[in-house]
């Protein structure tokens, strides 16, 4: 038993087939080109789903659903995406119908960070765990709360936008429209602005030998020793921190993943964000849940789809 996996982004439509232990079978990957609009990117879901489903290498095994995973919002009962940042022209698309339609087999739509706390989950970071609270810090910063085995959709299917707390009263303006939100602080994007601002400011920085510094030259650089770099960094990794003990606070999940980009950083991200985290829960045995790095890497965006429809 297997199911399509169909992991929606911006940039590229990745797909495989995928069986009960999370193995990917076979793999497709193809560019969104989202700037084209609707109606083409659909035809090219469509056409890398047939593809995977047609290789020789599934032949001999049933596959019985569809998971797909996409920017939200989502309104997952009726199938449906609302308007996603990454792509432009979806308004109110009747996306399960249509891959359902198209490809003859039921199909289950999910929220692309839900479905990615979802895949770290079962197959990941998560495994052996009921309860989990995965994020990711990447150009944005979005998550996933799974709660005794299930992800919490909430209200809307909005729960889970841990990137959007506010962390910071008067900070920046994030892209929701809110002040000092998670995002606005520790993603990627908000630390690459933040060295732009420094350089601005005419502070003393090796980031000025930089073209366009982002947050892996940030990151490099406060490795170095740079202050400058240093003091982004630390920032960064404080609020991320804040956000991170808020969470714990509230739900008290048996464990916290953390992935997306901002991750590479490895130790020098995990070390003092798990001591400003320590520092400030209070109330939940902290040292009892371990604050640890995804382990899917490229794959979470098919693990999760099909861990999505694994579990319809
Ligand atoms: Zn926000």
């Amino acid at each position: 038993m297997a199911v399509l996996a169909i992991d929606i982004g911006g940039t590229k439509l990745a797909a495989g087939i995928v069986d009960t232990e999370g193995r990917i079978l076979a793999r497709g990957e193809i560019p969104t080109l989202a700037k084209e609009g609707l109606e083409p990117v659909l035809g090219r879901i469509v056409g890398l789903g047939r593809d995977l489903l047609s290789r020789p290498e599934v032949a001999d095994i049933r596959v019985h659903r569809i998971g797909v995973g996409c920017a939200g919002p989502v309104d997952l009962k009726a199938g449906l995406v609302f308007n996603p940042p990454n792509l432009p022209g979806w308004t109110r698309v009747p996306l399960t119908d249509h891959i359902q339609r198209a490809l003859g087999l039921p199909t289950v739509l999910e929220n692309d960070a839900n479905a990615a706390g979802l895949g770290e989950f079962r197959y990941g970071a998560g495994r052996g765990a009921r309860s989990m609270v995965y994020m990711t810090v990447s150009t944005g910063i979005g998550g996933g709360i799974i709660l005794d085995g299930k992800i919490w959709h909430g209200l809307k299917d909005a729960a889970g936008e841990v990137g959007h707390m506010t962390v910071c009263p008067e900070g920046p303006l994030c892209g929701c429209g809110n002040r000092g939100c998670l995002e606005a602080m520790s993603s990627g994007t908000s630390i690459a602005r933040r060295a732009r601002e420094m350089l601005a400011a005419g502070k003393q920085t090796e980031l000025r030998l930089v073209a366009k510094p982002t947050s892996s030259d940030v990151v490099r650089l406060a490795k170095k020793g740079d202050s400058v770099a240093s003091e982004i960094w630390d920032q960064a990794v404080r609020y991320l921190g804040i956000g991170v003990a808020a969470v714990i606070t509230i739900l008290a999940p048996e464990r916290i993943v953390i992935g997306g980009g901002v991750t590479r950083a490895g130790d020098f991200l995990f070390e003092p964000l798990r001591e400003h985290v320590r520092q400030r829960v209070k109330l939940v045995p902290v040292e009892s849940v371990p604050i640890l790095p995804a382990t899917l890497g490229p794959d979470v965006g098919i693990l999760g789809a099909a861990a999505v429809a694994m579990d319809a």
